[in-house]
């Protein structure tokens, strides 16, 4: 085997995730990091069974269930009866390790990743550094960085993967298009500490709700609810993220919860997009530098550290001999189609059926997902896709 050095960009989940597959295989990575230390994020809570049975080695799964809560069952539901269709991942327990969501947020794996990267590779996470350019050879990759001080750097690597999120850098070098769109509704995440669970007979941990003039949902963590509000017709985000208005709707989810305390409040945007390839040479994109998908099913970051499991396994194979072209190549072919059809496709459908306006239309959906959760071959070919085993399967057969 011959020891490589992989430059990567980012210290997102992805990128750690990739970090540390190589490092504990024994090879040398740097990774390059704008923000000089992890700030709070509200991002992603959800981490699928295959993704933590992934996970599952150097204690970093178990970090993650310290922190985390552990939700076997989700649920969608009409808010006005409280009928719903409810899915218990009990139901795939002979395809995972992890029979359920684990409700966590991801800067827990960002921190245990980076703890565990300055104790076996010190020195190999680089925060502070803003990564201006990258460029190849025939002999390897290379990144220009400049520090907080202005003070530019050059370094060289044998690969260089880009997983520096939605704005890549990397993706621009490799000259990649980012084609998709932008969904049109805002929608303002909030925290708080009110037991929705005391006062909605049968919430799930995860629960995607129609409501009389819209949707929201309901996440639960170990110690917060996460609500996520959409703004009425005509009214702003800015107007919804007022303490008196986020009261107000809180109110209509449970009356009660009008005096809630309520935590961070906090608007996004969410974009559907897809790189139009993902390598060059031996550059490669991974996460959020290669596909952007809607929150609902939370499958972004779990498709982005699927990504990096199937890309270290090619950089492991190129060290031990095999063909870089073919490999990388094998990356793409492997993920891009999984992530277009499965992930971003899925994600859309879930979105979509929350949107359903009419009462008849959401009946309908109800009943066949009813349906669907009290048979017990369909419910496990549901959960069995919607917990992206499916997708990571179908990836292997690909190329
Ligand atoms: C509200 C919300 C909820 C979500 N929920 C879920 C969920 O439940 N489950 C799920 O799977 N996904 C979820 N997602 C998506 C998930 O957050 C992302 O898919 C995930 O963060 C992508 O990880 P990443 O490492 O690819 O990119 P990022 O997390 O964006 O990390 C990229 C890193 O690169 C750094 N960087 C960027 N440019 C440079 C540069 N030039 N030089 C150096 N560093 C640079 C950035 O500072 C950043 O640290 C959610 C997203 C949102 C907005």
């Amino acid at each position: 085997m011959k020891a490589t050095f992989t430059l990567i960009v980012g210290a997102g989940p992805v990128g750690l995730v990739l970090a540390w597959r190589l490092a504990r295989a024994g090879h040398a990575v740097r990774v390059f990091e704008r923000a000089p230390r992890l700030e709070p994020m509200l991002r992603s809570s959800t981490f699928h069974p295959p993704t933590l049975d992934l996970l599952d080695e150097d204690g970093i799964g178990a970090a993650l269930h310290a922190a985390g809560r552990k939700t076997p069952t989700w649920q969608i539901r009409l808010h006005e009866t409280g009928e719903r269709a409810e899915f218990d991942l009990a139901a795939i327990a002979d395809s995972t390790r992890h029979p359920w969501r684990l409700q966590c947020d991801q800067s827990v794996l960002v921190n245990t990743l980076e703890g565990w990267l300055s104790r076996h590779a010190p020195g190999s996470v680089v925060r502070g550094a803003a990564v201006e350019a990258v460029g190849q050879d025939s002999n390897g990759a290379w990144l220009r960085w400049r520090d907080p001080d202005a003070g530019e750097h050059l370094e060289h690597g044998d690969f260089l993967v880009g997983c520096d999120g939605s704005r890549s850098v990397v993706r621009e070098a490799i000259g990649a298009v980012f084609s998709g769109t932008v969904y049109p509704e805002t929608t303002v995440l909030v925290t708080t500490t009110f037991p929705f669970e005391d006062h909605l007979p049968g919430l799930s941990g995860i629960n995607y709700v129609w409501a009389p003039d819209g949707t929201y949902s309901l996440l639960r963590l170990a110690d917060v609810w996460r609500v996520s509000l959409h703004p009425h017709d005509g009214e702003s985000a800015e107007t919804l993220m007022a303490p008196e208005r986020v009261a107000e709707r809180l109110a209509q989810i449970t009356p009660a919860a009008a005096t809630a305390q309520v935590g961070e409040v906090r608007p996004y945007r969410v974009h559907q997009r897809l790189a139009s390839h993902w390598v060059q040479g031996r550059i490669a994109i991974a996460g959020d530098a290669a596909h952007l998908n809607h929150p609902k099913g939370g499958m972004g970051m779990n498709g982005g550290i699927h990504d990096v499991f199937e890309l270290a396994d090619s950089l492991l194979e190129i060290a031990a001999g095999g063909d870089a072209q073919a490999l990388l190549a094998r990356y793409q072919a492997r993920r891009l189609p999984v992530m277009r059809d499965d992930v971003i496709g899925q994600a859309d459908g879930n979105r979509a059926r929350m949107w359903e306006a009419s009462l008849e239309g959401r009946r309908r959906m109800l009943a066949t997902l009813q349906a669907v959760a009290a048979d017990p071959i369909k419910c496990h070919a549901h959960l069995i896709k919607t917990s992206m085993i499916d997708g990571l399967r179908r990836s292997k057969m690909l190329a």
